[in-house]
């Protein structure tokens, strides 16, 4: 049977731990959507293991949650759309926004507004969409929603935000307890509020008159069981199960023509199965194998596609190969050329942000992406899955103007720092050819500083910057244009320390080579010609031997070595290991280890290929 229900289309924007999770958690449940049986986890809307470590969301979400009106007894369906936090993921962004008809800014009432939340929340102003307000864990003690509420005044006026956008309505709630109420002292009772504002200050489902069936595919799933499976808002009409359907392309060509297999709706985070949808609705459909995000999911008589944003080409790129060093294949199960270019094509098929391209030599793959993270993420994906891989230097992706002049891609990048640091942080990015837009005290013994500055200057930056703040500045950047390019850039300005031995690291070697640098192994790391073992303190790599161990001289000193006390060694994630290295260098990426090497591993072909050129 089909239900009917009233709907709210409506995203969600929030800063990581600002409550977004815990707040839509209490949604469901007040909501009435959780039945007995189903627990309600910590974490139902971010699911990904990654996205929890790596706290932001990577993936648009859908979560649908139902609430009663008391008053006359409809029920109201919201489908809650999370956008992806990242400015990587500048398109998609877009398009999930262009399937709502209201956002919701969640603000926790301590930070205020962060410049992370920024990105999409000027997407949501320019799209039009009316905000809502929502200054969440009024409970805190250290809650200042008096001044947080002026901080997001003062962000929707920097975003050019109109008239009616300004006036915002607020709620004052915390999330945790279950209560949102219009005012600071209200009956801190229940979410009832949020429900009712939702309904009345969100417009339905805006819908074509049309009656045959167009959806726009805008999140693309896949399901070891069902295949395919593509999520969007349906614009008019309707579509039932076993319904024959094509799938229009942005320039009216067509992709495919399939029948529909299955349908799904939302239930909390769960799909599902449902025999018919209506215009209005966000659900997900399944029978089609070659659709993709931006196409027109449509009846056989529809003519036009719905107008979206074409799919963002990639900005950056990494090389991918297989693990050619003396310590491959020791770790992980999936080592051959041809068992990653199939991982690799399955992601490009079901990833619209992951382009491919396959070297001539048919040995290694060039992956596009929208970023370092983005990218990063598919690696540390892979690595779990147990591949091995050589990962070179991301490259930035520069495009040809029409008059000749090369381009690259600009970021507007946005640091919020102790006051303390600025002045190094500034240093750093002007010698990176960065442009400072702005830079003014923010309160609280903070200064916010904008630079615009080539994307190529921040491979590597990060953590550079993290070490210069002392792991307490925040970065956050978004495309800005593509520009003129600013010319040669500094490269890392620290040599390397390289292993000229095989075996395994000795504390007492490595306590003697402490004085040249950092070191990145400790005791007992297995190590091979080649391989980067540390940072030289010095612009120029040196071959050091870190396996020697210690000459038995004196053998009442034998017990000695306990004694020696080393720095600890500094560990990199993926990210900050692919940052790091410069382009004759490679990182070695196994499930349980991140190496650091050098493309060539002998001294000698070192030295020939770099006559060479
Ligand atoms: P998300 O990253 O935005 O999804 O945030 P979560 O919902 O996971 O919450 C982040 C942290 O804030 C968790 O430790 C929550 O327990 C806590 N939290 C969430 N809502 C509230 C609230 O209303 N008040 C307080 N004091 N803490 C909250």
């Amino acid at each position: 049977m089909l239900e009917y229900f009233e709907i709210r289309n409506i995203a969600i924007i929030a800063h990581v731990d600002h409550g977004k999770t815990t707040l839509v958690n209490n949604l469901m449940k007040q909501g009435g959507v959780f039945e007995e049986h189903q627990k309600v986890g910590e974490t139902v809307m971010d699911c990904n293991a990654l996205e929890q470590e790596r706290n932001i969301t990577i993936l648009a979400k859908t979560t649908t949650v139902y609430y009663k009106n008391p008053e006359n007894d409809s029920t109201l369906k919201i489908n809650v759309i999370d956008t992806p936090g990242h400015a990587d993921f500048g398109g998609e962004v877009e398009r999930v926004l262009s399937m709502v008809d209201g956002v919701v800014l969640l603000v926790d009432s301590s930070e205020g507004p962060m410049p992370q939340t920024k990105f999409v929340l000027s997407k949501a102003l320019k799209l039009g969409l009316k905000p809502i307000v929502i200054i969440n864990k009024i409970d805190r003690q250290d809650a200042r929603e008096k001044e947080v509420l002026n901080e997001i005044y003062e962000l929707f006026f920097a975003l050019d935000a109109n008239e009616e956008q300004i006036d915002f309505p607020v709620l004052y709630a915390s999330g945790r307890s279950g209560w949102a109420d219009t005012s600071m002292d209200g009956p801190r009772k229940d979410l009832a509020p949020l429900f009712e504002l939702v309904r009345t200050y969100v417009s339905s489902p805006k819908i074509e008159q049309d009656s045959s069936f167009k959806m726009l595919a805008t999140i693309l799933n896949a399901d070891p069981y069902v295949g395919r499976i593509l999520i969007g808002k349906i614009y008019s009409g309707s579509v039932q199960v076993g319904q024959n359907v094509k799938a229009m392309k942005l320039d009216g060509s067509i992709a495919e023509q399939a029948k529909v297999t299955k349908l799904f709706g939302f239930k909390g985070i769960e799909r599902v199965p449902i025999e018919r949808a209506l215009a209005g609705d966000i659900i997900a459909i399944a029978g089609l194998t070659n659709a993709s995000v931006a196409d027109t999911i449509c009846d056989l008589s529809a003519v036009d596609p719905i107008a979206s944003t074409p799919i963002d080409p990639p900005t950056m790129s990494v090389t991918l190969s297989v693990n050619d060093s003396p310590l491959a294949g020791k770790e992980g199960t999936k080592l051959t050329s041809r068992v990653i270019l199939d991982r690799l094509q399955k992601e490009a098929e079901h990833n619209v942000a992951i382009t491919l391209k396959i070297s001539d030599s048919g040995d290694s793959f060039e992956v596009g992406g929208r970023g370092e993270l983005q990218l990063g993420v598919l690696i540390e994906t892979m690595r779990r899955e147990g591949f091995e891989m050589s990962v070179s230097k991301p490259k930035v992706l520069m495009k040809t103007a029409e008059n000749g002049d090369v381009l690259e891609p600009i970021e507007e990048v946005t640091i919020d720092v102790d006051d303390e640091f600025s002045g190094i942080v500034v240093e750093k990015l002007s010698a990176r050819r960065g442009d400072m837009i702005d830079m003014r005290p923010s309160g609280y013994g903070k200064t916010r500083i904008i630079y615009h500055i080539p994307s190529r200057s921040l491979i590597g930056y990060q953590s550079e910057f993290r070490n210069d703040t002392r792991g307490t500045g925040v970065l956050s950047k978004m495309f800005y244009a593509y520009a003129k390019s600013r010319g040669q850039i500094p490269g890392r300005p620290v040599g390397v320390l390289i292993s000229n031995s095989g075996g395994s690291a000795t504390g007492y070697s490595l306590f003697n080579l402490q004085d040249r640098g950092v070191m990145f192994v400790s005791h007992g790391t297995e190590v091979y010609e080649g391989m980067i073992i540390g940072e030289h303190n010095r612009n120029n790599d040196l071959e050091v031997n870190p396996v020697k161990a210690k000459q038995l001289t004196n053998i009442r000193a034998a017990g000695s070595d306990e004694n020696i006390k080393l720095t600890p060694p500094r560990l990199m994630t993926l990210e900050d290991a692919i940052s790091y290295i410069a382009d004759d260098e490679l990182v070695e990426c196994t499930p349980k280890s991140i190496r650091l090497r050098k493309r060539y591993l002998s001294a000698n072909d070192r030295k020939k290929f770099s006559k060479n050129g």
